[in-house]
């Protein structure tokens, strides 16, 4: 998928007023931002579909530097924009509507490219290799990822990841990063709280006011919403809605986890490290993937 906005205005009902849009915490972005050894005292940082800015705070929180957050959905932006207002940290923050595939900055304009929650939008392959020029000397690119934990993927799982064939395990993801030329700082997998405490537990919370202010639940099912999470926290507030209760939440715990990891890429004056990981490259990225 590359353009979330053609998602149905059911979607992005459901989809607002929620402190982060997708998995995720604070302590998280703090302990993946503390494997970065040697960024400057106030680093340009870009942040790549920061949704409402949750972590797009904690960064401004635990740096001098200053965040341009970038993403799709205007209303994403004017939320980042007011929480950044009541935090005091307004002047350090620039929001950008456009997109990751056509991002408008110059090259070499960031030491630190942060993304949670959206490089699937555009596949780990493409973006590694496309946000890589944007990078300043001595950068990373710091993410979250969704990675299969199993191979017998349930139908109704694949159907929900349909728009992104690329994921894969945690493994083949490192594999990947290593042959777009990147070395690898660390990575961990994101604790069961970064699914629920700032997303699917507000998102629940939410849920009753949106039938009483003219939500139709069933519109769900006719926008194929059934076999996303979200529907399983429909099911939790209008049971007998669906067919097949508590299933989307087995499904979290069982067969994908989200992956944070930190990255550098291998330079030239990496001297041999770079040829034994950049040379080798490109042929694996397959002409749909590039
Ligand atoms: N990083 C935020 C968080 O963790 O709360 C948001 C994650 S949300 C799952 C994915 C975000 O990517 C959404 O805010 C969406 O609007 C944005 N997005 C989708 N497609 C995009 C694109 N092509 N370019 C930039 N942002 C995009």
């Amino acid at each position: 998928m590359n353009d979330a906005e053609a998602l149905p205005e059911i979607f992005w009902e459901i989809h607002s007023k929620l402190p982060r849009e997708g998995p995720g915490e604070d302590a998280s972005t703090r302990k993946a931002f503390s494997m970065l050894a040697d960024l400057p005292n106030a680093p340009c940082i870009l942040d790549v579909g920061c949704g409402p800015g949750m972590q797009t705070l904690e960064l401004a929180r635990v740096t001098d530097g200053s965040i341009t957050a970038l993403d799709t959905h205007q209303p994403f932006l004017d939320e980042l924009t007011t929480r950044a207002k009541k935090a005091g940290i307004r002047e350090r923050i620039t929001t950008v509507r456009g997109s990751m595939f056509a991002m408008p900055f110059l090259a070499e304009s960031f030491d630190l490219i942060w993304s949670e929650g959206a490089i699937y939008f555009m596949g780990l392959r493409k973006a590694r290799t496309r946000w890589k020029p944007l990078l300043r000397a001595r950068g990373y690119i710091v993410g979250t990822e969704p990675c299969w934990l199993k191979s017998d993927i349930p139908d109704e799982l694949r159907a929900f990841w349909r728009e992104y064939p690329g994921m894969t395990t945690v493994e083949n993801c490192m594999q990947i990063i290593g042959k777009a030329g990147y070395r690898e700082v660390g990575h961990f997998t994101l604790p069961e709280a970064a699914w629920w405490d700032d997303y699917y537990r507000p998102m629940e919370r939410r849920l009753p006011t949106l039938r009483f202010n003219g939500f139709r639940p069933h519109a769900a099912i006719e926008v194929g919403l059934p076999f996303s999470f979200e529907s399983g926290l429909l099911l939790e507030v209008f049971p007998g809605l669906f067919p097949n209760p508590c299933r989307a939440v087995i499904i979290i715990e069982t067969y994908y986890k989200y992956v944070f990891t930190v990255l550098k890429p291998i330079r030239r004056s990496d001297g041999v490290e770079f040829f034994a990981f950049g040379a080798v490259s490109l042929p694996y990225l397959t002409p749909a993937l590039v």
